[in-house]
This record gives structure tokens, C-alpha cells and sequence, in this order.
């Protein structure tokens, strides 16, 4: 479980404004050994990218697979439209 996306300096999620979300992936690497190359697979929690407009802060934040991205929030303006990239990303404009 990770606590939801704060803002560390305000300690306060008020003021976000989520610029992005990366839901979660599996990432396909190579371990290297003496015996040779093994595939293992990783698995990469979601992140939702955020600024704050308090402070300005920017950060990135892994977040649960449940957490959803509050685009009916007053956080994410309703005038900004988001785009679902082919990889399933969300990028808000
Ligand atoms: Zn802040």
C-alpha cells in the first residue's frame, strides 16, 4: 500500500494538480550470470506526476493499482482535456 500523493513541503494534497499518470507495467530485463542470460520480468508500480500549486513543487509518486485518477476532481481543471497514450498513460494538457 502506498499513502496516497501529497505534497511533502505544504503536507497537504490541496493543491495538487496531476500532470500524469503511467499505470502499472511489467518490464522484461536481463539478468546477467556466470551461467549465462536470464529473462526475468519486473513489475513497475503505477505513478501519477503531479505539481504543486502551492509551492511549486514537481514530483512523481508510485501509487496503488486502485488509486484512480481524480480527473472529476477541482484539482484537474475541466477545461485541461487528458489523452490515454497507446501504452496506457494518461498525459494532461
Ligand atoms: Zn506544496
Amino acid at each position: 500500500m502506498f499513502p496516497a500523493p501529497t505534497c511533502q513541503t505544504c503536507n497537504t494534497d490541496d493543491y495538487l494538480h496531476y500532470s500524469k499518470y503511467t499505470p502499472a507495467r511489467i518490464e522484461r530485463t536481463t539478468m546477467r550470470t556466470a551461467q549465462g542470460s536470464i529473462p526475468r520480468t519486473e513489475r513497475i508500480d503505477p505513478v501519477v506526476y503531479f505539481t504543486c500549486m502551492k509551492c511549486g513543487l514537481r514530483n512523481g509518486h508510485s501509487v496503488d493499482e486502485s488509486w484512480v485518477l481524480p480527473t472529476s476532481s477541482p484539482r484537474v481543471q475541466p477545461d485541461r482535456p487528458y489523452y490515454q497514450m497507446d501504452d496506457g498513460s494518461i498525459v494532461i494538457r
